[in-house]
């Protein structure tokens, strides 16, 4: 006995369920097709990036909270060193030559500078000494500016000279591309010409944050006037592998290629930045300890220089994920380090994502269509929690960006699709008659108060006929239950095919049924009632042994408001009009009112 309960319950749950999750499919993909072009939930997606990020915090391996990584010494220009050096401006530049020269004796892989000389010094000599140490060094990279103006005015070429310095950074021709959104850009600010002469390599350093000013990635190359160029990152990250500039690959929407690291781009070009912590993750060295010499040279030794600002005043502290003011310099650390360390991250492709969604969609029709409300509610929240978890997990373990938002939205839709449905399908339910698959009594009286309101409101008249079927007991006795079953079904399948749209079939009761009929005289109800007198008592009905079955209906007609003015009297005028045409003989409409 318990194993037959559970086998129905497991029946009961897998049929319920297999809908669900058919439901759980359609609506998925309904959804998909609605929010294929709406981008409203990029921003909150990538909201959720920012949280992955910081929940997953420092990904160095030491555990003690201080430990930075060393790969990437960053020479902070801070305010202890404006303090004691005076103003950045007015700084001489062989400052940063006397750097250059000291850094130079450790061996680093790149120098690179995230400060700009783009006007001449007052001071030739002063030009000179760092044009000269950039040379000697052989593997500095100096920043320059790209930008798009909106105005053409400013877009005037500027010296043609440096123009033509310029070229020799730039990777390859930008026609070389097709079907991309790389960015073009129409101003440059490139350094003094006796750097563009004498620098290993040259990058913009311009961090372009998304909408919401967050910076969470960089574009690893631009164009102007006709050529690609790259990022600062990009090209301290060549200079250190030792490639030459014909070497690098670009194929806008999948990768830029240098040497066997394959950096995955979008269509931009850009590279999204897996940030290995919040700032300060890289080793900070004042810049005045650097000029002091305080540092042994051998620290330098197989490192990436970068010199940038973290004072406040230098203007260079964009808002990443971590954190709203983090120092420029970083941002590009964080890009050359995953360069390097081949350490992206990987949004799912949307093929797999589309894939993800229709399958939380499934599991949230199959949960929301065979649990009960409250066990739902609670299926779906562990659907939403376990794939939030997994989502991180993904993050943090597989460095992949598994789109959160669109999916739970996604479960949240699905599971309210799942119970609209359970309710629709309750409704019908409670209204309807199992066997014959018409209204039942309760929808019959509900309704019928609402056709009343609405006739005596428009003036218009109502028909109601009861009718039972002449002689059912014996029909049953002679053919078996079964068979009178059969019987009903096939009686309410021609009162459903004879009457109108607008008309209400419901069984009253037994072999009883009765039907509402809007805007219709009694006249017109008779013509009805008879049509399907005649038609039961034409139809030929079957048992299953295919022994031939006749039987005939009565009908009784009344109508508002020429019978009757509310429902409890218009009922029992048409019952009244049903036992007159019984006692007249059955297989027969009586009108109420035109009695005998
Ligand atoms: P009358 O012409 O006077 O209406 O005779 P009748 O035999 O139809 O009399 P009555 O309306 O009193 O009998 C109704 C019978 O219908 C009683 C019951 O056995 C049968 N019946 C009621 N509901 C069902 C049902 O769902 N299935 C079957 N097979 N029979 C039913
Ligand atoms: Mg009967
Ligand atoms: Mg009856």
């Amino acid at each position: 006995m318990k194993f037959i309960k559970l086998k129905f319950g497991l029946k009961y749950l897998t049929n319920y369920g297999i809908a669900g999750i058919g439901l759980g499919c359609i609506a998925s993909i309904v959804l998909i097709f609605i929010t294929a072009n709406i981008y409203l939930f990029e921003d909150f997606e990538l909201k959720t990036l920012d949280l992955r990020f910081r929940l997953r915090g420092s990904i160095h391996s030491n555990p003690d909270k201080n430990a930075v990584f060393e790969d990437i010494i960053i020479i902070d220009i801070d305010d202890a060193s404006l303090r004691n050096l005076g103003r950045f401006q007015q700084w001489p530049r062989s400052y940063h030559a006397e750097i250059i020269d000291y850094i130079k004796k450790g061996n680093p892989k790149a120098i690179g500078f995230d400060i700009f000389f783009i006007e001449e010094d007052k001071s030739y000599q002063e030009d000179f000494k760092l044009s000269q140490a950039t040379l000697k060094a052989k593997n500095v990279v100096h920043s320059m500016v790209l930008s798009k103006s909106k105005d053409d005015l400013r877009s005037i070429k500027s010296e043609t000279q440096k123009e033509k310095l310029l070229l020799r950074y730039a990777y390859d021709l930008a026609k070389n591309y097709k079907n991309h959104n790389i960015h073009k850009c129409n101003i440059s600010s490139v350094p003094i010409v006796s750097l563009l002469e004498n620098s290993k390599g040259l990058g913009y350093a311009s961090i372009t944050p998304d909408n919401d000013g967050i910076v969470r990635n960089v574009p690893l190359v631009m164009e102007y006037n006709g050529y690609m160029y790259p990022s600062l990152a990009l090209e301290i990250a060549r200079i250190s592998l030792g490639a030459k500039k014909e070497e690098i690959k670009i194929l806008p929407g999948r990768y830029v290629k240098i040497k066997n690291t394959n950096i995955p781009i979008n269509k931009e070009g850009r590279m999204l930045i897996n940030y290995v912590g919040p700032e300060y993750s890289y080793r900070y060295i004042p810049y005045q300890v650097i000029l002091r010499k305080d540092i042994p040279v051998d620290f330098f030794r197989d490192k990436i220089i970068l010199i940038g600002a973290s004072a406040p005043g230098l203007y260079d502290l964009p808002s990443t994920p971590f954190s709203p003011v983090y120092p420029g310099v970083e941002v590009h650390a964080n890009a050359i380090y995953n360069i390097l360390n081949k350490n992206f991250i990987i949004p799912l492709n949307q093929r797999a994502t589309l894939g993800v969604v229709i399958f939380l969609g499934a599991l949230t029709g199959f949960f929301s269509s065979s649990l009960r409300l409250i066990n739902s509610i609670f299926g779906v929240l562990m659907i939403m929690l376990s794939y939030f978890i997994i989502s991180v997990y993904f993050f943090e373990v597989k460095n992949t960006w598994v789109a959160i938002i669109q999916p739970t939205l996604n479960i949240l839709f699905c599971y309210l699709v799942a119970w609209i449905y359970r309710y629709v399908s309750i409704e019908q339910q409670v209204f309807s008659d199992q066997l014959t698959k018409t209204y039942n009594r309760r929808y019959f009286d509900i309704k019928i108060e609402k056709e009343i309101n609405a006739a005596s409101w428009f003036h218009s008249p109502l028909s109601i006929m009861m009718l039972d079927i002449d002689f059912f007991k014996q029909l049953n006795d002679a053919y078996g239950h079964l068979a009178g079953d059969k019987v009903l079904e096939e009686v309410s399948f021609i009162l459903k095919s004879t009457i109108r749209l607008k008309d209400t079939v419901a069984r009253y009761g037994g072999e009883e049924f009765v039907i509402i009929l809007p805007k219709c005289e009694s006249e017109q109800a008779y013509v009805i009632a008879d049509r399907i007198r005649r038609n039961i008592a034409e139809k030929q009905f079957y048992d299953k042994f295919g022994t031939s079955i006749r039987t005939t209906i009565s009908i009784g007609v009344a109508t508002y408001p020429i019978n009757a003015l509310n429902k409890r009297d218009l009922v029992l005028e048409a019952d009244q009009a049903l036992y007159q045409a019984k006692d007249n003989g059955r297989n027969m409409v009586m009108v109420a009112g035109k009695l005998l």
